[in-house]
C-alpha cells in the first residue's frame, strides 16, 4: 500500500517540533510496509497536487499566519472537498486556528479562516504555555503548548477533548481542539504524535481506509518506548 502525506505550509508552519509529527506518520506506515511520500503544499502550490491520503499543517507565528491565510483562500474549497469524502487531517496551533471561521492576531485585521472546524480564535495578551494532558476519544492526549489565540467553540462543534492539566483551547471552557469527521485540530505541539500512538495509527488507519475503500487493520508495533514516555508525561504533569 501507499500513503502520501500532504504537508500544508510545511516550509512556513513547523514550530515547536511540529515536523515530528510527519516523521512519526511516515516511520508509523514504514514499518508496516507502506510506502510514503511526503508532498509540501504551500504557497503557489498548485490545487491538483493538493489531493493527498492525509493532511498535516502545523503550528506558526502571526507573521506567516498572515501569509498563509492569503494563500489559504484559494485552497480552502479543496481542504473543506477533501475532510468532508473523509481524508484525514491533522493541525496544530496555527495552522488549527486557520482552520476555523477567523484568527485576529494581537496587531492588524482579521484573519480568514478555512471555515472547516465551527470555532474562532482571538489572539490574547495572556501567552498559554506548558505542559497539557486531556482526556479524549483516543485515551488520554499528552502534548506542550504554547499560545496567546484564545479558541472558542460554536454550539455545533466537537471538542477533541477535556483539558485534565494546561489552558487548551482558551483556559476556561476546559476544552482543548476540536474534531470534525476525520479532521484533528488541536494545540498540543510537542511533537503531538509520537507520544500519542493511538492517534497516529487512527490518522494513518483512515486514511488508508478512504483511499482502499475497505476496512483497514494495521500490524501492532512494539511501542514500549512511545507509552513509556506517554505514561510518564501524564504522570508527571496531570
Ligand atoms: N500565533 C498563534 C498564537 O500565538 C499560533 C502560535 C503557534 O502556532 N504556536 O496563538
Amino acid at each position: 500500500m501507499k500513503l502520501t502525506i500532504g504537508y500544508l505550509y510545511g516550509d512556513l508552519m513547523n514550530i515547536y517540533g511540529d515536523t515530528g509529527n510527519i516523521i512519526a506518520l511516515k516511520k508509523r506506515a514504514q514499518w508496516r510496509g507502506i510506502k510514503v511520500k511526503v508532498q509540501l503544499i504551500t504557497l503557489k502550490s498548485k490545487i491538483l497536487n493538493l489531493k493527498s491520503d492525509l493532511y498535516f499543517f502545523g503550528g506558526g507565528q502571526d507573521q506567516q499566519q498572515e501569509l498563509v491565510a492569503k494563500d489559504l483562500k484559494i485552497k480552502a474549497k479543496i481542504i473543506k472537498s477533501e475532510v468532508e469524502r473523509g481524508v484525514p487531517l491533522l493541525s496544530i496551533c496555527g495552522g488549527y486556528q486557520l482552520l476555523g471561521a477567523y484568527y485576529k492576531p494581537y496587531k492588524g485585521p482579521k484573519l480568514p479562516g478555512v471555515g472547516l472546524f465551527p470555532i474562532f480564535t482571538e489572539a490574547s495578551s495572556d501567552r498559554m504555555i506548558g505542559n497539557i494532558v486531556i482526556e479524549s476519544m483516543f485515551g488520554k492526549l499528552v502534548g506542550f503548548e504554547n499560545h496567546s489565540g484564545k479558541t472558542y467553540l460554536k454550539k455545533e462543534a466537537l471538542p477533541l477533548g477535556m483539558v485534565i492539566k494546561g489552558f487548551g483551547n482558551n483556559g476556561t471552557d476546559k476544552t482543548e481542539g476540536c474534531i470534525y469527521k476525520h479532521a484533528v485540530g488541536c494545540y498540543m505541539h510537542g511533537a503531538l504524535l509520537p507520544k500519542n500512538p493511538k492517534l497516529a495509527d487512527w490518522l494513518i488507519r483512515k486514511a488508508l481506509e478512504v483511499k482502499y475503500k475497505k476496512q483497514i487493520e494495521l500490524k501492532p508495533l512494539d511501542d514500549t518506548l512511545e507509552l513509556q514516555v506517554h505514561h510518564k508525561a501524564i504522570q508527571k504533569f496531570s
